[in-house]
């Protein structure tokens, strides 16, 4: 019995060195190093895609991680993920921040710590103009969406009837769409708007005022990595005090520009 106790209390210790290991100290590593390496989207306008003329990945979510690097004294490297890859990435160290249009929820905190919420959004449909006036319309339907998202819960959840195909991301879902192969896609409102944006043949389509949840934003980061995660919800409480945070917003979703939304939170220190 003696022996067995001490052999759970070793287990119980080398798990937690484990742990300690995996989290390591990123803000250190990354001051180190000198580059804050980023898990990014890179064809979601305007949270992150390809700018056509300078052919880098710029937007809402770069801007962001762009601030913090700049308070670090640091160069940032981006690398595109998918909604399914994200985590994994970060886990196993190829990336030091998720960027990535990354629903906060306590699902994903089990994994992973989040930064404090830096946009709001919700989860609506893309659908041909018309077709689709209430949930009810999409009973039995095909709908696409991005596999390893929230949508895709939040869709099987609210329409079980539906068949949910999932793709590597939105776009690709969007084109199935255009070819007649779902009835519709679904995601984040605002990544929704800038698909429409910069749709080819936009007046056939439309986002129904049908909302099935809320959907904060925060950066992901390794879980346990908390001098990490205090550093940069530090620099996005300063952003919003000194208007930068409010300024990146207006730069991407201002009236002039394509994605015109309001903004309608402000970033606090959640709970
Ligand atoms: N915000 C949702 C999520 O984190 C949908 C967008 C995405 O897949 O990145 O799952």
């Amino acid at each position: 019995m003696k022996k067995l106790v001490t052999l759970c209390m070793i287990m119980v210790l080398a798990a937690i060195t484990v742990k300690t290991a995996q989290a390591g100290d990123t803000l250190a590593d990354v001051k180190k190093k000198g580059v804050l390496t980023v898990g990014c989207k890179d064809s979601l306008p305007p949270f992150g895609y390809i700018d056509e003329s300078s052919r880098r990945i710029v937007g809402y979510d770069i801007d962001f991680v762009n601030a913090i690097a700049k308070k670090l004294g640091v160069k940032v490297e981006l690398k595109p993920v998918t909604s399914a890859s994200r985590m994994p990435q970060l886990q196993e160290g190829h990336i030091d921040i998720i960027a990535a249009t990354m629903t906060k929820n306590a699902e994903r905190a089990k994994v992973i710590d989040f930064s404090h919420a830096y946009f709001l959004t919700g989860q609506k449909f893309i659908t041909k103009k018309g077709s689709v006036k209430s949930l009810k319309d999409l009973e039995g339907k095909r709908i696409g969406t991005a596999k390893g998202s929230t949508s895709e819960k939040n869709a099987a959840a609210a329409i079980p009837t539906a068949t949910i195909l999932s793709f590597d991301d939105y776009p690709q879902a969007f084109l199935a769409l255009m070819q007649g192969k779902v009835s519709a896609v679904t995601t984040d409102e605002a990544i929704l708007a800038g698909i429409l944006a910069k749709a080819p043949n936009k007046g056939q389509f439309e986002i129904p005022n049908i909302q099935i949840s809320d959907e904060p934003y925060g950066l992901g980061m390794r879980k346990g990595d908390t001098n990490f995660v205090n550093f940069v919800n530090k620099t996005i409480l300063e952003m919003e005090k000194n208007g930068e945070a409010k300024a990146i917003f207006n730069k991407w979703f201002g009236p002039s520009t394509p994605f015109h939304l309001e903004r309608t939170f402000k970033i606090t220190a959640d709970k």
